[in-house]
């Protein structure tokens, strides 16, 4: 029987968090999480549970705003997450997220939607 192609797809699903501290050394986390199965990132646990291949840091991170820490980095951060638990794409805490009628303004009428 052949192998179906279709199971090579790419996953959608993103994990959101901030972080004061360089890429290299979250993505150094991460990864030792995933090594090791320690369950402790949500990220290595969903790369553990759809047995993903873990992929390079410059192909699996990328930024998405640059901000020193504090209220505006905490609702750009809560903002990401809204979104992507509305389009069902988080491998955030689910439970977290609550309804927010200015995060869904901003995903309805974004002109920056796609970023
Ligand atoms: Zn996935």
């Amino acid at each position: 029987m052949k192998k179906n192609k279709n199971k090579i797809q790419k996953c959608k699903k993103k994990y959101v968090g901030q972080t004061g501290r360089p890429f290299s050394t979250s993505f150094r986390e991460h990864h030792r999480d995933f090594k090791y199965a320690y369950k402790k990132s949500k990220f290595a646990q969903h790369v553990i549970e759809e047995g993903h291949t873990f992929r390079p840091m410059e192909n699996i991170m990328n930024v998405l705003h640059v901000e020193k820490k504090g209220k505006v980095l905490d609702t750009l951060e809560k903002y990401h997450i809204y979104k992507e638990t509305k389009m069902g794409t988080q491998i955030n805490d689910k439970l977290t997220v609550q309804a927010n009628s200015i995060f869904e303004t901003l995903i309805n009428n974004n002109p920056y939607r796609g970023q």
